[in-house]
Formats: C-alpha cells, sequence, structure tokens
C-alpha cells in the first residue's frame, strides 16, 4: 500500500499520467495515511537560495544605476519671480538628493524658448531660470533631468495647427478639466513630431542636462480616446487592436526622443512617465526593452485605490519588467487624494511609509513637492521628513544595492486583461480586475509569501525557472504561446494554480469555446459565467470528516460546505471531485434561505498532481471574492492551496505576528530582509496616523553552499543581532518592527 509520501516519489520517478488527486487518494490506506502524516500542520520546508550571482562593478554600470536618491520641487508658473534658486539647490544637496528635475516644461517655458508656440511664463520676463537652476544643480555636483510636458498647450498654438487637439465625436477639441484655456495634444499628431523635439534640441543646445523625460505622457492604467483625423483611421479606443497601435506610436517616440537625447550626450536617455502597476499603459514587457529609467508615477494612497501596498506592488511590476535597470517611485510629499492639496505636506506616516515601500521593493525614493513657493514658503514640514528618510537610506547604500529578489511564487500580472478584459456581465469597468489583484495580493501577504510579478510576455522557460509555482488570478486574456508556455512550465515539474476565466479569451478578447489550459488542468467548460442573485454558491466538501482530508481543506471542521464565490464558470463532472457546487439560492426572505438542490456533480475545484508538478484550478473568482468579504475560509483556502502546490516549499521564512510585506533581495554584500509592518487601523483607508510596533520576528533561510556569514545588522534600529548557522540554515530574530525594519546579511 502506498502512502502519500510514497505516491508522490512514484509519482516522479514513473511520470505517471495525470490522475485527479482525489481518486488516488481514496485507493489508500486511511490508517497508513494517518501514521505517516503528523497531526498538525507540517513545518514549511526550506529550499536553499540559489547560488549567488557574479559581483558586478559598479563603477562600470550607467550613471543612472549609481542613483539612489531623486528630489523634485515642481516648478509653477509663478516661481521664477519668488524662488530662492540657491536654499532649492541647497535643501536637494543636504537631503543627499542625486539628480533634481527641473522643468523646461512645453506647457510653459522656464527659459526664453524660441521654439513657436513654447510660450513664456508670465513670471519669466526672459529670464533664464532653468539655466539658473541646472548652474546651482551642477556646482554642486548633482544631475538634471530635463522635464517637458507634452500633454497639454494653448490656444495659439490650436488656431495654427488645429491638427495637435485631441478630438471629441463631434469634431470638439477635448480641454483640460481643470484650466478650459488648454487643450489636450494628441499623441498621434505632428505635436508629439516636431515640437517635443525642438524643445529638446533646443535645450541640449543651450545647457549640460543629463536626461530628458516627459510627464503627463503617456497616458497611465487607461487608453486615449481621441477622434481627430489621424485617431479616426484607428481601431476603437479601448480594443485590443487600438492598444497594439497606441504600443508602436509610444514605442516609436520613445525611441526617437532617446536618438535626440543622445545626440549630444551618449550616456543620455529619454523617460517618460510610466506607473499604473498592473494596468500600465503603454505594453511595459515592450517599454521594458528599451527603458532605461522606470520612472514610476504612483504618488500615494487615494480613496479609490486604499490598500497601503500601493507602492511596493508597483515595484514588483518594475521588478517584472525592467531585468535590474534602473526604476525611482515618486512620493507625493504632498497631500495626494481626492480632495488633494497640492500645496500641503501629508501625514508623515504616511509618506514615510511611501518611502519605505519604494526601497522595500527595489526602487529609488524619489520626494516630491508641487512649487518653491509653497514648498519654500507656505508649508515647509515635508523637508525634514524626506531629509531624515534620505539620510538614513544613504548611510546605507552599500546594503541597498540590490542584485535580485528571492521568490519561489510568479504571479502573473496579465496586463492585457488588466487593461482590456472588462470582467464578466456587460459591465466594463476596471475595479474588476483591481479587486482581482488586491485579492491574491492581500492573501499572499498574510501568507507571508516571497513572490515576483511576471509579466504575461515573459514566460519563457528561462524566466519561470526561479518558480516553484505560478498564480494565474483570473489572466482572462492569453495566446496560444504563452498556454504553451505555461504547459511547458507544468511539464518540467512547475505548479500552477488558476481561477476563473484565466485563458477563456485569446489576445484579441475572442472568447474561446473552452478553456485554451483545460487539458493542462483537466476540466472543461460546460455553461456561461453565473453570478449571484443572493446568496452565492457553495463548495460542498464531498468527504467531510475524512481521515485524512485533503491539504487543501486543512482546519475545515464542523461544516460541510464552504463558500464559493460571487461569479463562476460551470464546468463539466469529472471523477472524484473534492468539491461540488451548490448553486446560488435566495438570501432574503430567510424562509427561502434554503438551497433547492443541495447537491451536484459540478467540481468547484480541480486539482491534479503529475510528478512534482501540482495544478489547482478555481472556477470562481475566488481571489476577487475574498477582496470584496475579507471571508477567512477563503483566504485559508487560497494559502491551504499555494501550500499544496509549492509542496510547502519556502525560499524564506519570516515568523512572527502582525500583518507584514516582506521583501527578500540577494544584495552586492549578500542579503536582506525588509520588513513593512502594515498592522494598522489605517492599512485599509486613508493615510497612516501613527505607528503600531511589533514583536520578534524570525528570519530562516537555507544558504547556498559555500556562502558564510559575517554579521547580520538591522539597519532602521542601528544594531547588529545574533544568528545561528545550523546545516546551512541561517536563523536570527528580529526583536522590534516599527513601520520598517531592514535586516542586512553580509556574507564573508
Ligand atoms: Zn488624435
Amino acid at each position: 500500500m502506498l502512502n502519500r509520501r510514497a505516491f508522490l516519489k512514484a509519482g516522479l520517478t514513473t511520470g505517471a499520467a495525470l490522475v485527479p488527486v482525489n481518486s488516488a487518494f481514496a485507493e489508500m490506506d486511511p490508517a497508513a495515511l494517518a501514521a505517516d502524516e503528523p497531526a498538525a500542520k507540517s513545518p514549511a520546508q526550506l529550499v536553499a537560495l540559489p547560488a549567488r550571482l557574479e559581483p558586478v562593478d559598479q563603477a562600470a554600470l550607467p550613471w543612472q544605476q549609481r542613483v539612489r536618491r531623486v528630489g523634485q520641487t515642481n516648478m509653477t508658473e509663478h516661481d521664477p519671480a519668488v524662488m530662492n534658486i540657491e536654499e532649492w539647490a541647497d535643501y536637494w544637496h543636504q537631503a543627499k538628493a542625486d539628480v533634481v528635475f527641473i522643468s523646461v516644461t512645453g506647457i510653459l517655458a522656464f527659459y526664453p524658448s524660441r521654439v513657436p508656440f513654447h510660450r513664456h511664463g508670465k513670471f519669466l520676463h526672459d529670464r533664464d531660470f532653468f539655466g539658473e537652476c541646472v548652474a546651482a544643480a551642477k556646482k554642486r555636483g548633482m544631475r538634471v533631468v530635463a522635464r517637458m510636458s507634452p500633454d497639454l498647450n494653448w490656444d495659439d498654438a490650436l488656431a495654427a495647427h488645429p491638427e495637435w487637439a485631441m478630438r471629441f465625436k463631434d469634431g470638439g477639441v477635448q480641454r483640460s478639466g481643470e484650466d478650459p484655456r488648454l487643450f489636450k495634444t494628441c499623441m498621434f499628431s505632428t505635436y508629439m513630431d516636431d515640437y517635443i523635439p525642438a524643445i529638446m534640441r533646443e535645450v541640449s543646445s543651450l545647457y549640460d542636462v543629463d536626461c530628458f523625460y516627459t510627464n503627463g505622457w503617456p497616458p497611465l492604467g487607461s487608453l486615449p480616446d481621441c477622434h481627430c483625423a489621424i485617431c479616426s483611421k484607428l481601431p476603437p479606443s479601448g480594443t485590443p487592436a487600438y492598444w497594439r497601435a497606441f504600443d508602436d506610436r509610444v514605442f516609436a517616440l520613445w525611441q526617437r526622443y532617446d536618438a535626440i537625447a543622445k545626440e549630444k550626450k551618449p550616456d543620455s536617455f529619454f523617460f517618460a512617465n510610466l506607473g499604473g502597476n498592473v494596468h500600465g499603459g503603454p505594453n511595459l514587457h515592450r517599454l521594458g526593452s528599451i527603458a532605461a529609467w522606470f520612472q514610476a508615477d504612483n504618488q500615494g494612497r487615494t480613496f479609490d485605490d486604499a490598500a497601503i501596498w500601493g507602492c511596493s506592488l508597483q515595484g514588483r511590476v518594475c521588478s517584472a519588467i525592467m531585468d535590474g535597470k534602473f526604476a525611482a517611485n515618486v512620493t507625493a510629499a504632498y497631500s495626494t487624494g481626492t480632495p488633494g492639496w497640492r500645496n500641503s505636506s501629508k501625514n508623515p506616516e504616511e509618506a514615510r511609509m511611501w518611502l519605505n515601500e519604494t526601497l522595500a521593493s527595489g526602487m529609488a525614493p524619489y520626494f516630491h513637492f508641487v512649487g518653491a513657493e509653497n514648498g519654500f514658503g507656505e508649508d515647509r514640514r515635508w523637508q525634514a521628513v524626506g531629509t531624515e528618510f534620505f539620510h538614513w537610506a544613504a548611510e546605507h547604500d552599500s546594503q541597498l544595492c540590490n542584485r535580485r529578489s528571492i521568490a519561489n511564487i510568479g504571479v502573473v500580472m496579465g496586463q492585457s486583461t488588466q487593461l482590456l478584459y472588462p470582467g464578466p456581465g456587460a459591465v466594463r469597468t476596471r475595479d474588476y480586475m483591481h479587486h482581482t489583484t488586491q485579492g491574491i495580493y492581500d492573501a499572499l501577504l498574510r501568507g507571508r509569501f516571497a513572490f515576483d510579478f511576471v509579466h504575461e510576455e515573459r514566460l519563457e522557460p528561462e524566466r519561470l525557472a526561479r518558480y516553484r509555482a505560478l498564480i494565474l488570478p483570473n489572466i482572462a486574456m492569453l495566446t496560444n504561446l504563452q498556454c504553451d508556455q505555461i504547459r511547458a512550465f507544468a511539464r518540467s515539474g512547475g505548479s500552477i494554480m488558476a481561477s476563473f476565466e484565466t485563458s477563456l479569451y485569446d489576445e484579441n478578447l475572442n472568447p474561446r469555446d473552452d478553456f485554451a489550459l483545460a487539458d493542462l488542468f483537466g476540466m472543461h467548460r460546460a455553461g456561461a459565467v453565473v453570478g449571484t442573485n443572493g446568496n452565492p454558491y457553495y463548495a460542498r466538501i464531498e468527504a467531510p470528516g475524512a481521515p485524512q482530508p485533503h491539504p487543501i481543506l486543512d482546519g475545515f471542521t464542523d461544516t460541510n460546505w464552504l463558500p464559493g464565490a460571487e461569479n463562476r464558470i460551470p464546468l463539466a463532472p469529472i471523477a472524484d471531485p473534492l468539491l461540488t457546487v451548490v448553486p446560488g439560492f435566495v438570501r432574503y426572505p430567510p424562509e427561502l434561505a434554503y438551497p433547492p438542490v443541495s447537491h451536484t456533480t459540478e467540481p468547484a475545484v480541480v486539482l491534479r498532481e503529475s510528478g512534482s508538478s501540482r495544478t489547482a484550478y478555481f472556477p470562481g473568482d475566488i481571489e476577487h471574492t475574498y477582496w470584496l468579504t475579507g471571508h477567512g475560509d477563503l483566504l485559508r483556502l487560497l494559502h491551504n492551496t499555494i501550500r499544496w502546490i509549492t509542496h510547502d516549499e519556502r525560499v524564506v521564512e519570516v515568523d512572527g505576528d502582525g500583518f507584514v510585506e516582506m521583501f527578500c533581495w540577494e544584495t552586492e554584500r549578500g542579503y536582506a530582509i525588509h520588513l513593512l509592518n502594515y498592522t494598522n487601523p489605517d492599512a485599509q483607508h486613508g493615510w497612516l496616523q501613527s505607528t503600531f510596533p511589533l514583536g520578534r520576528q524570525t528570519v530562516r533561510m537555507k544558504l547556498p553552499p559555500g556562502v558564510q556569514i559575517r554579521a547580520v545588522d538591522l539597519l532602521r534600529a542601528s544594531q547588529p543581532v545574533d544568528f545561528t548557522v545550523d546545516e546551512g540554515t541561517l536563523s536570527f530574530v528580529i526583536p522590534r518592527v516599527a513601520d520598517y525594519e531592514v535586516a542586512a546579511i553580509t556574507i564573508a
């Protein structure tokens, strides 16, 4: 009689055909299983960290790779009349900013520009304000980004170039919502081909700037909707075909501007506003291949996007597409939100956490206030927050040089699904995938799993080899090639958890008759999406109270069913399902709140294993529903399933109380464990008002062969900690975490 472990080993060596897991267990002797398995949940298995990367010569890296801190006082039209340039430059210099953004703009010139329609600010009076700022920064050894804004212009430009404007369907000009004197420029027009290059070349000819940047373009998170003469020949906005045309244009302009930036200095470059986290705007995979600097314009939490991890989520997106190239996240020192005060400091605790998240997730901190008149006059409170954080970070630059993240789970981002898929039902809403992403993110944080994001166009075997498992949280749109890559990952022993409409649409958002990955998961679609009216469906446990429940049912006792999800795809029956669907029914009135059909053969989860590869597919939108409800059963089911597909393997274990986000990096000098303390009543709404420190956190990781540890230092607490290495496993305790702690592990 095979026990469970022997069965798994047999599966490994014989390459056993895919077998529904439950039926395999059904053949086993329960007594043998009980004897083999400990009663309590077994502790996670630590797997050794990968062999260390070869060291790199930091001095040989492009200059932007060595930037650690970025500062920006975002200049207003009035600043040339009132800004004290020396005071401005002194602030950023003493804060240890390596580079500052200085406005050239495009909406208003901050220097005596001769480019037609580059209107001089009304307080400029032909003064070379930009040039004086550049000189003051350079005198102090700071590099300079020339900041442009190509998104808006004035009526004199419109009169001469009506073709520059974004248009409504009726031909009307699209204007700034806040100041209708400005019209919105169309990125497909010659405004971008002629006007912006003219400004870049003029600036290059007059000043020593290090690179060029465009604010306000490309658009983030959603696609433009313009009906000008050019755009009306493009596919309709919001469609996959439009997205490709948009991407082609962004890519072409980016390369063109980059070439112009390099005309004067070969180490110069162009970069543009990015961000938008998993939505992005332009195709992030494509841009990642050419971008020298990822500028994450992701400045703070809002009412609609209230989760505290908004910045670190963006950091994971940057890691997914930049391959270790430079990324910076802009932290607004001013008050983000709706309404938001652009010229008033935000809570210091909130600003500091955003900076913490920036650094923890592998980006360079970047502090930003709008207006020198405001930032050095009306409200100066942000300055101390920036100085203190930048000074602390500067002290530890050498411990914060990341080489790569340490993670064993890859979460597929699905950028096209995030941007283009409308969600189930008729209403197109960005909230649907937003909730899905937040649901899986929250679950992974609470389970303290080490994970990366993976872009759907980066599923090549060499990129996936580092992951034990892939998670596809309703990644509806997948190409046939991407599905083949996912299958190959499973064939090579990788595990997969997926949900709901994953693989049900192709790259053109055309629905498929059946899941493209039906063969991998061993299931078939049997109907259209079923939503909720009253009680959502339940998932009936097919063998409640079994002596050896399946590991994904760990902890579910005294119940015959579990909550299902808000929406599901009906599946055809499978052999020996673990959970079956009890269809939704009336919730009110309570007289009718009982299931007319209390048992079906429709599976509520499909599990398989082949060798070391395990797959789990949930037909319900479980992550989305978890985010909407916070239901602990859904969280437990997700955690159990992730533990099962990963064989409970971990690359780093951080054990302790509290809600934290964890990052683990291989660094130049060793490793760094970053812990962000989100245990706070303000974690999901508004801003942090104060900090609630955590107690002991025990860290364990298994070192690669030959790696010796010299020291473990807590960078926020400024103290070394004792550590042990036992049979290659490093252990130490972080006694306390205030808002943030970094355990820097220095190798010998
Ligand atoms: Zn247009």
